[in-house]
């Protein structure tokens, strides 16, 4: 195996991203064409659903370079790695296909003129995390994933975002991709463990922020902006300022979110077990960023400000705007009735 032999990349390298269809890989191909990144996304071969093939031809259309296959094929791999002269390679596969990066790892090795490999990580610092099952057999293959880029060589950076800036259900694989609730919160425990939550925009910024920098090179970089700091309750009190009403508090207690791990049904009860990691046991919070392998994102870049998570719930304000007002129109309404009730009530009893 030859691994490169400078670890520099040059400002404007090559990127493939694989997984750039998906849920994170979005945002970063997004980024990557934002920061004038020469952008090669890696298509699965055959049909798109059509909401994808808008992703592509948007990708297209902001001068990437479409490129088509599977990260488990090595030949392909290594031969679109070679013709493009390919210096960074993300990866943003989902959970079904962790351990297709292996494949992937071994075609980078082979090629030896990759100068950095981001596997697919964008959460916890999974050799740290330690959730119960089934959550524990995804960490299980990221870190074998992990110690397969260690055993070859090649230069990595482990992007650990913590959670997406959302309302964080526990039964949903992509919680901001669902509004936050009009109806009632469910509150982990007793709500006072503190998370992280990050806007999908600035995982994407912040991840090709550290693709050429030297001193992200061989470390996990953890993403814990203090603006995004905030344990459920808190969350539900900035949701309750938004909407300018209170709504009910429901509590969804440990047990309950370990028997839903326990059903084993993938992959509702994954994130079961995520959130069970992350909202009773503080796995986000529960460590100091000090390893000679960590770094905080805002160390690396103290000028570049984060959208704050009081930010990001305005967006999904806008978006809940129309419900909203059906909501207190329906609310007038029954107050309107129900004092017409009484009106009529109070001239019957004064007519008797
Ligand atoms: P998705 O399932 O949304 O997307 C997976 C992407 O990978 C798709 O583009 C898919 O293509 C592509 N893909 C899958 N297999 C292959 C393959 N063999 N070759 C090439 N492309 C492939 O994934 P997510 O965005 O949910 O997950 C990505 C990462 O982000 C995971 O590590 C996950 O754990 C993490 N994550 C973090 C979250 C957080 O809050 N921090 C939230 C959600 C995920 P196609 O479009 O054809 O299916």
């Amino acid at each position: 195996m030859t691994v490169s032999s400078s670890l520099s990349v040059a400002k404007n390298g090559r990127v493939l991203i694989a997984g750039a269809t998906g849920f994170i890989g979005r945002f970063v191909a997004e980024a990557s064409l934002a920061a004038g990144q020469p952008t090669y996304v890696l298509v699965r071969p055959g049909p798109l659903h059509p909401s994808k093939a808008d992703t592509v031809k948007s990708f297209k259309d902001k001068g990437a370079i479409i490129l088509h296959g599977l990260i488990s094929d090595k030949t392909l791999m290594e031969e679109m790695l070679r013709e493009h002269e390919i210096e960074i390679v993300i990866s943003a596969v989902g959970g079904a296909t962790i351990l297709d990066q292996i494949t992937l790892v071994d075609a980078i090795a082979a090629v030896g003129t990759v100068k950095r490999f981001l596997p697919s990580e964008f959460g916890h610092d999974v050799d740290r995390a330690d959730p119960v099952e089934p959550g524990l057999t995804m960490y299980l293959e990221k870190r074998r994933v992990r110690r397969s880029v260690e055993k070859s060589g090649v230069p990595y950076t482990y992007i650990c975002c913590n959670s997406i800036a959302s309302w964080p259900y526990f039964d949903n694989t992509h919680p901001s991709e669902v509004l936050p609730p009009l109806d009632r919160f469910q509150i982990y425990g007793d709500g006072t463990v503190k998370a992280y939550f990050v806007d999908g925009t600035d995982i994407g910024k912040f991840t090709m922020k550290t693709v050429d920098d030297i001193r992200a090179i061989n470390k996990n970089v953890h993403f814990r902006p203090p603006s995004n700091l905030y344990d459920i309750n808190g969350l539900a009190s900035l949701w309750e300022k938004k909407i300018g009403r209170t709504l009910p508090r429901v509590t969804v207690t440990e047990d309950h979110l370990l028997a839903l791990a326990a059903e084993n049904r993938i992959p509702e009860s994954i994130v079961a077990s995520f959130t069970h990691d992350i909202f009773i046991k503080g796995c986000q919070v529960n460590f100091a960023v000090e390893g000679p392998r960590d770094v905080e994102v805002g160390t690396l870049y103290p000028g570049d400000s984060f959208r704050t998570l009081d930010e990001c719930f305005n967006d999904f304000l806008l978006k809940l705007k129309d419900n909203l007002e059906l909501l207190q129109e329906e609310e007038d309404q029954k107050v309107s009735t129900e004092s017409t009730v009484v009106e009529s009530r109070a001239v019957t009893a004064t007519c008797a």
